[in-house]
């Protein structure tokens, strides 16, 4: 039963006409061109061919970076086998580790640059970069760092070994915190790496090889390699190569399985989501609420496990959805650099067109389709949050990652109902659950198909945690003692 105080209506004022307080772009130092960082020296590349980076809040160009090619890639990876076999294999745990823990210091010490290069390459509010991505990237060396000399007791009797050089490439959605996950566990266990950030948002992973070059990092244990997706496949298929650590979408995760595929490279692939929240009657609905409106606004809903679907017991659908209309009309959407945003630009106009497809998709399915009604900037990509409600379980809006601020919505009776239509989806990276009863929680995080499972949250994250999929959402972990193990022979 919902209790009485849930049938108040929540009051929030809409227009929340609140002066503007950007944060001053002062402290972000971005260079007009950045060039391929090899062998701990930043180097032309060979193609001389450089592309933009824009802001995608306002669609101004940042700054020019390098395109690598096969043969830089090449360079990169000759740089971090020499790297490996000559100094960093040699180098004990200890010191290991102290690189690592200077990494993550310096990264505390610049996040104030950080945050502002990550919000004005990549869209996302600065309050997201500034509280979350930047300190949970630092918080991922100190980690890390932590594990380097203990790497026997995270594996007793088992003999771990590093592999030798991983490729790494990482999506546009956390730049620098996928760069972290990516480097910090990668080092610690004695590995060198050659890394490709996505080519919207590369700034921060060259700041972050400005930060390792500062914190002398022996030259070639990590090279950074800018350009797209034909970049990415050049390391992917390079044959010195011994692991391959991937996330981005499902359709680039399945070639590079194929690629792959009767080599001796060991892989990792972080994929795409549909996740699901349940909203049981007993739930604390002003706090599911919120955990929805995090989990699928949050990050523009650029998120692979962004809680893009939400099943609600049919007992409380109408006020769980009265709630959610109060509270979306209640986010600010626009200007990144402003500490009020709460919803930040599209990553690129590729992904708004995306986005809009599928607004498109839902209504030609049936669909009942809600906008809050705020105003969004004119220039630069923007969306404003969306919720589809009516929605059937074969609908594309429903199978489909959206990867926007989009949210389908169903309803269901039973836990066994609610089971069932979370876990009819291709993908199984995450969920939430929301009651007020502990069994349920048991009973639904034992039969929920997802790699991690969020209970009266939603998007929680810490280095010790692992992260990860089942099915299309990929496999291995990343996270805790866990992540080590892929980049280990044990
Ligand atoms: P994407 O298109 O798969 O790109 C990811 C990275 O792969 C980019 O650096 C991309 O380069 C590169 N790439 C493209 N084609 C390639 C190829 N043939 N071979 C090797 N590399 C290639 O994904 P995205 O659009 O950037 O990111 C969104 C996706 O990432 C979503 O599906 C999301 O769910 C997923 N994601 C998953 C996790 C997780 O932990 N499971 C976390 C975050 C994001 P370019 O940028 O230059 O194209
Ligand atoms: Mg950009």
């Amino acid at each position: 039963m919902a209790s009485k105080k849930n049938t108040i209506k929540l009051q929030f004022n809409s227009s929340r006409n609140l002066a503007p307080a950007p944060e001053s772009k002062s402290v972000a130092k971005i260079a007009d061109k950045y060039d391929l960082f090899i062998n701990g020296k930043f180097e032309k590349p060979s193609s001389k061919k450089y592309f933009n980076t824009i802001n995608p809040a306002n669609e101004e160009k940042l700054s020019s970076i390098a395109e690598g090619n096969g043969a830089d890639v090449n360079k990169a990876v000759v740089a971090a086998r020499n790297a490996y076999e000559k100094i960093w294999k040699k180098t004990s745990a200890k010191e290991r580790s102290k690189y690592i823990y200077r990494i993550a210091r310096m990264i505390q010490e610049r996040a104030r640059e950080l945050a502002v290069i990550e919000t004005l390459d990549g869209g996302k509010s600065i309050r997201e970069s500034r509280d979350f991505d930047v300190p949970t990237a630092a918080n991922h060396f100190f980690y890390y760092a932590g594990w380097a000399d203990k790497l026997e007791y995270a594996f007793p009797n088992r003999k771990p070994q590093s592999l030798g050089v991983a490729g790494q490439i990482i999506p546009w959605n956390f730049p620098l915190l996928m760069a972290a996950w990516k480097i910090a566990p990668a080092l610690a266990t004695g590995n060198t790496v050659v890394l490709k950030p996505a080519e919207t948002t590369p700034l921060t992973a060259l700041k972050l090889a400005e930060i390792i070059q500062e914190a002398d990092l022996p030259p070639g244990v990590v090279n950074i390699i800018t350009g797209a997706g034909a970049t990415g496949a050049a390391l992917v298929n390079h044959p010195d190569i011994n692991k391959i650590a991937f996330t981005g979408s499902t359709d680039v995760g399945k070639i590079i399985q194929k690629a792959i595929a009767g080599t001796n490279k060991k892989a990792t692939l972080e994929l795409g989501g549909k996740a699901a929240n349940i909203i049981f009657d007993d739930a604390p609905l002003d706090q599911a609420v919120e955990g929805v409106i995090n989990g699928i606004f949050f990050n523009q809903g650029h998120v692979c496990c962004a809680g893009s679907r939400l099943f609600v017991q049919e007992s409380v659908y109408k006020i769980v959805l009265q709630k959610l209309k109060d509270r979306m009309e209640s986010l600010i959407v626009g200007d990144p650099l402003d500490k009020n945003t709460d919803i930040g630009a599209i990553n690129s106009k590729q992904q708004l067109d995306v986005i809009q497809k599928y607004l498109k998709i839902g209504q030609q399915e049936g669909a009942d389709m809600f906008q809050s009604s705020c105003n969004i900037p004119k220039k630069g990509f923007y969306c404003r949050p969306t919720i589809f409600t009516n929605v059937a379980q074969s609908n594309r809006i429903a199978q489909e990652e959206i990867f926007g601020p989009v949210l389908a919505i169903q309803t269901f009776r039973t836990e066994d109902e609610a089971i069932e239509k979370a876990n009819n989806t291709p993908f199984g990276l995450s969920a939430g659950v929301w009651t007020d009863k502990g069994s349920k929680i048991f009973n639904m995080t034992s039969k929920l198909r997802a790699g991690v499972i969020w209970a009266n949250t939603y998007n929680k994250f810490d280095p010790t945690s692992p992260f990860g999929g089942y099915k299309e959402s990929g496999f291995g972990r990343e996270g805790g003692l866990h992540g080590l193990e892929g980049y280990l022979k044990v």
